[in-house]
């Protein structure tokens, strides 16, 4: 079991699905249902250097998707339907809820028609400085950056380094390096890094923002569709495990004050920012439940069973990623053999 494990984590999904195992390994690891995580859904651009590609699926593969599902008979439901199954623990039917990160446009111009061809409910996690027109995504202000230089020059350690990022795969290598690097600063500290890129290279961050997020007016009339819930995914889209308790505890709170005031209704579900455990941990699953949220999702992979009611501030989501968008891996994903292989078959993992 161990070296076919390995085997299928080495080789990835495709051997997963070619193995066939995902079948043999449903009945232990289907669980009861799954949230699906997205961010952009949009059409496949044909750049060679697209390093955030794995935050984007296209409108066609959001579509199979659901077909998918629908050929499973799986019930797609509301997140507020999802956290009363579980706490009444009604697993007749398996179900599946759709989430999308950040507040993206595209989800309005691009998810809500196909999810609207299922009547396929959906939460769409704000960040308020984003729907303010003043957020920094600067993970795409860092794709910006190398797409359009030929040499990046920046500190780390206290160590200047040149990197040529004149090909494709010198891009990427600088991203990979570069990311990996600014995810370990503090939010300053990365905030002062990428805007010094930015001006640098003449990326400006606030068109970035304005250009793929809504506005909290466009967010007001994305939420009056009945398919359409939001969430609260924080002020500023920071590490919230970076952060004081009292810092954190704001980004929870304020963040979803706002979004309560500009849209006029209630937010009772976040999105952890990264959501992995170097971002959301014990202190963050605590504080989202004492600042009133019914439900918190994480990016750790995991499908839902019955004792994740336990544990509603720290769910597993399975992401539809972008690097991934082959239909024959659909029976693999919903079967949980691919996410429970990345988590090491934890049926909770919530520590
Ligand atoms: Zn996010």
């Amino acid at each position: 079991m161990k070296q076919f494990r390995n085997t299928v984590i080495r080789a990835g999904l495709g051997a997963l699905y070619f193995s066939g195992a995902h079948y043999l390994l449903r009945p232990i690891l289907s669980g009861v249902g799954a949230v699906f995580m997205l961010h952009h859904v949009r059409r496949a651009k044909p750049a060679d250097f697209q390093p955030n590609h794995h935050l984007e699926v296209t409108p066609a593969f959001l579509r199979a998707t659901l077909a998918h599902l629908k050929s499973r008979d799986i019930d797609i439901v509301t997140m507020d339907e999802m956290h009363q199954r579980l706490l009444n623990r009604q697993f007749a039917r398996r179900f599946a809820c759709f989430t999308f990160d950040d507040g993206y446009r595209d989800n309005r111009d691009h998810a809500l028609p196909v999810m609207r061809e299922f009547a396929a409910p959906f939460t769409c996690y704000v960040t308020s400085d984003f729907a303010e027109g003043a957020g920094r995504l600067w993970w795409t202000a860092l794709e910006m950056v190398i797409a359009r230089a030929g040499t990046i020059e920046v500190t780390i350690g206290g160590s200047p380094v040149r990197m040529a990022t004149l090909t494709a795969a010198a891009k990427q290598a600088a991203f990979d390096r570069l990311h990996d690097w600014l995810r370990g600063l503090s939010e300053h500290d990365l905030q002062r890094e990428v805007g010094a890129l930015c001006a640098r290279h003449g990326v400006d961050q606030a068109a970035i923002c304005r250009d793929l997020c809504m506005s909290w007016d466009e967010l007001k009339s994305f939420a009056d569709d009945p398919l359409v819930t939001i969430g609260g995914h924080t002020i500023s889209h920071c590490n919230l495990a970076h952060q004081s308790e009292e810092t954190a505890r704001e980004e929870l709170t304020v963040s979803r004050a706002r979004i309560e005031e500009k849209l006029q209704r209630p937010v009772f579900h976040l999105a952890y920012p990264y959501g992995d455990r170097f971002a959301a941990g014990a202190r963050e699953f605590a504080l989202a439940r004492t600042a009133g949220y019914k439900t918190a999702v994480t990016t750790r992979p995991g499908m839902m069973f019955p004792e994740t009611a336990g544990h509603l501030t720290a769910l597993p989501r399975v992401s539809l990623n972008g690097n991934y968008q082959d239909t024959r891996i659909l029976p693999v994903l919903t079967s949980g053999a691919a996410t429970a292989m990345w988590n090491g078959f934890r049926r909770v993992d919530a520590a």
